[in-house]
């Protein structure tokens, strides 16, 4: 049976290399260097069961290699989660650039970039994540095919970002309505960490609702494009966002946000963002959220938009179905919801097992071919 050793951040970073990817159940963790461009890559194959692995590509400056790779392969083992419950025919896999995006990009170092992801035959097909723009998906896509999230006048569907943002709108609405009775946010405080990609076009949806807007985000260029834009909003400074009031906590910058520390104050009625990994260490955060009578809704579902938006892509671009089944989210989170109430179980563990079903019923599948 298709099973993995729930996430625990601390533990995970004091393990070997090879002993992470057991815990984790990959298959393969490919290291590329390029001495000339300055690129210092890891791409992370977690699983190919219900397909090629498609997962974008991360640039951030990480504090060390354990760090990047701890990542990488949490990272990738979202995202075999995320095609799973998504209905999608994709394994999970994603890489990370070791580096500042503000400073260090070239064309030279993503089109290197490029080539290691041909290398690997289609097995993994990279996009954008943090860090990473449509600039950089189209030098990646002049070294190979399989890359996703490309530009329309290349055949794409353009920034997942949007479509990542209305997949978490509608989580959202979806927990509301679970929690409130009405998936309504008028009135409702949302506080939206991380003003990037994704946090800017779920504030656009959130704003149309009268919902009460808070943002923090830890460069003034990122929070300007919202204050211009958005009159009403409050700045939270970054280190003051988990004691801030708030109805609902959308963590869209990174992961692990959910943890001992912030749990001692963050008081909030619902967690719903588009970050992945939210929960530090699942199985004990998952179950304090419900202690604290917080309501989650899991990050690797409904923040599924941009994967269905990339998958689009790969069978031929489609952008009304792509948001059709990205509206789709809101059903399935209630599902979720559902399954966690009768199976007297964390919403993150419902979703857990609700992947791993799929992925062992086609396993079985393809093995009778
Ligand atoms: P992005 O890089 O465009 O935006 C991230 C923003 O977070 C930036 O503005 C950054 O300055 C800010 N930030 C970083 N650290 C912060 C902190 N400590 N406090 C406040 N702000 C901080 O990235 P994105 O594409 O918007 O993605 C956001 C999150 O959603 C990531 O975790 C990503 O993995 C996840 N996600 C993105 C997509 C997508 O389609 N882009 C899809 C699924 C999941």
């Amino acid at each position: 049976m298709f099973e993995v050793e729930e996430i625990n951040q601390n533990s995970l970073q004091d393990n070997p290399v090879l002993s992470q990817l057991s815990a984790l159940n990959h298959e393969e963790l490919l290291f590329c260097n390029d001495k000339a461009t300055g690129l210092k890559a890891i791409i992370a194959v977690h699983n190919t069961v219900l397909g090629p692995a498609l997962g974008g590509t991360r640039m951030w400056k990480y504090n060390n290699e354990m760090e990047a790779i701890t990542d990488v392969l949490r990272l990738s083992r979202g995202m075999t989660y995320k095609s799973a419950i998504s209905g999608l025919n994709l394994g999970g896999g994603k890489a990370v650039i070791i580096g500042d995006s503000r400073k260090d990009k070239s064309e030279a170092m993503f089109r290197r970039f490029g080539r290691f992801v041909n290398d690997l035959g289609g097995k993994y097909i990279t996009a954008e994540d943090v860090g990473i723009n449509t600039r950089d998906i189209e030098y990646i896509a002049m070294e190979t095919d399989f890359v996703s999230g490309k530009p329309a006048h290349l055949g794409g569907g353009g920034d997942p970002s949007p479509v990542t943002a209305y997949g978490v709108y509608m989580g959202m609405k979806a927990a509301a309505k679970k929690a409130y009775g009405t998936d309504s946010l008028t009135g409702k405080t949302v506080l939206v960490q991380g003003c990037g990609n994704v946090g800017r076009y779920l504030i656009d949806y959130i704003a149309k609702e009268n919902a009460v807007i808070k943002i923090s985000d830890i460069h003034e260029d990122s929070i300007k494009m919202v204050t211009d834009k958005h009159s009403g909003v409050t700045v939270v400074p970054v280190n003051e966002v988990y004691n801030t009031e708030m109805d609902i906590y959308a963590p869209c910058a990174l992961g692990a946000t959910i943890n001992d520390e912030t749990l001692k104050v963050l008081k909030c009625q619902i967690v719903a963002g588009a970050a992945n990994n939210q929960l530090a260490d699942e199985a004990k955060h998952g179950k304090a959220l419900i202690e604290k009578g917080m309501l989650y809704a899991p990050d690797f579902l409904i923040n599924a938009g941009g994967i269905i938006n990339c998958y689009s892509e790969v069978i031929g671009y489609n952008e009304k179905m792509a948001m059709e089944q990205t509206e789709n989210i809101y059903n399935t989170t209630l599902d979720i919801f559902t399954k966690s109430e009768l199976e007297n179980i964390p919403t993150y563990l419902a979703a857990n097992k609700m992947a791993e079903a799929r992925i062992d019923a086609i396993a079985k599948v393809k093995r009778s071919f």
